[in-house]
């Protein structure tokens, strides 16, 4: 079976004639009228990918204009109706809208970037699976998404038809490496996948009795909430222990359909962990951070990473120094509840895997005692005999 899609990039959809601001306004009243809103499929097929009906919606700078004319091979572009909703249509400086719409800044490549930063092409013992780590893998099942960030860490393969994972190789693979004990399912984003296509994939996971944990990563859950339905939930309990990774950016993002969404995975006993990648001008503020860790915690998403963003090609316009990210971390550990601080990590370039990054709470050490400060800057010293 071979499930991937090349998407047409959004370069090609420039010409799109696209729809008057009425007719899509006229639709999108309709299927709020007729409940069609609320059904993901509909929000897939009328996900906006061209420009011109971009344009009916919100105010396109001529920057932002300029990325769609550009030429070259690139990230497609697509938002879904529903996520469009949170972006500001007046303001260039919206953070949403930075993360889904193309930006000049993404045809420019900067000395350290690469088409490949986590290393994961070298990794690959067979095409869509990854195994950098001892007893866990990554297995990209597809390489479609329901809306494309900007700054996707994939973007070499994400949308663009050349990702072709064997799956017959790879279960067999998996067989036959009795050490792995955990299988992160991404992509793409394996929930644009059919119900049926995705148990198909889960269940032949479960069948290989070494596999102890199976995940999701996903976005989801935060641009088509819809997707998360009752019947998907009662297939996925099916398979516990079953966990899911949600990518989070910004604490606009959680909505009524997203804690519905949420909560409809945690009552199904999903836990479930946030990823969030920190980005210039998004979500580079401590404030904005700890809001949105609260805020996941609220809906039992446990905030579990929070990524420097990966030195991937046409980047760097989303890239902040690593100070942002440690006073962000400062701001969050002794602050606010435990369970709302995630490990701030950098995968490191190459395929080092992921590494973390703290404060130093460590102001020396030696035999006798190890000298602390905590949250609030004071010093302890601790004796270790
Ligand atoms: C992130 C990642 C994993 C999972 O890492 P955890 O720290 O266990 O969540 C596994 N494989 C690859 C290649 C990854 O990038």
């Amino acid at each position: 079976m071979s499930y991937t899609n090349a998407e047409p990039s959004f370069v090609h959809a420039y010409t799109d004639p696209g729809l008057s601001l009425d007719t899509i306004q006229a639709s999108w009243q309709r299927a709020r009228e007729t409940g069609e809103w609320h059904d993901w499929r509909w929000q897939f097929r009328n996900r906006i990918t061209d420009i011109e009906t971009l344009k009916q919606l919100i105010h396109v700078s001529r920057e932002e204009e300029n990325a769609f004319k550009a030429s070259g091979k690139n990230l497609p572009f697509a938002v879904t109706p529903y996520y469009m909703t949170l972006v500001d249509p007046h303001n260039p400086q919206d953070p949403i809208r930075k993360t889904v719409i193309p930006r000049i800044d993404e045809f420019a490549t900067s000395h350290h970037e690469m088409i490949d930063p986590c290393g994961e092409d070298k990794n690959s013992p067979v095409p869509g699976l990854v195994h950098r780590y001892p007893d866990r893998v990554l297995f990209l099942v597809n390489d479609m998404c329901s809306v494309y960030c900007r700054y996707c860490t994939r973007s070499r393969v994400v949308g663009s038809g050349d990702l072709h994972p064997e799956y017959a190789h790879i279960f067999e693979y998996l067989e036959q490496h009795t050490e792995v004990r955990d299988v992160l399912i991404s992509g793409g984003d394996p929930l644009v996948f059919s119900d049926d296509k995705l148990e198909d994939i889960i269940s032949r996971l479960r069948s290989i009795k070494h596999i102890e944990v199976i995940r999701i990563g996903t976005k989801v859950p935060v641009v088509l909430p819809q997707r998360v339905t009752d019947n998907l939930v009662k297939m996925l309990k099916k398979y516990h222990p079953f966990f899911m990774s949600i990518h989070f950016l910004h604490p606009r993002e959680i909505t009524p359909e997203v804690i519905e969404a949420c909560n409809r995975l945690a009552d199904a006993g999903i836990p479930t962990f946030s990823q969030t990648v920190l980005l210039k001008d998004v979500n580079d503020d401590p404030d904005v951070m700890k809001t949105l860790m609260q805020k996941l915690l609220t809906l039992r998403v446990r905030p579990y990473y929070i990524y420097q963003c990966d030195p991937v090609q046409g980047t760097s316009h989303f890239r902040t120094p690593i100070t942002t990210g440690l006073k962000i971390m400062e701001h969050l550990r002794g602050h606010t509840t435990g369970y709302a601080v995630p490990t701030y990590v950098i995968d490191a370039p190459g395929g080092g895997g992921k590494i973390p990054v703290s404060p130093d709470y460590v102001l020396s050490r030696d035999e006798e005692k190890i000298v602390l400060r905590n949250y609030e800057g004071n010093t302890f010293e601790y004796h270790l005999n």
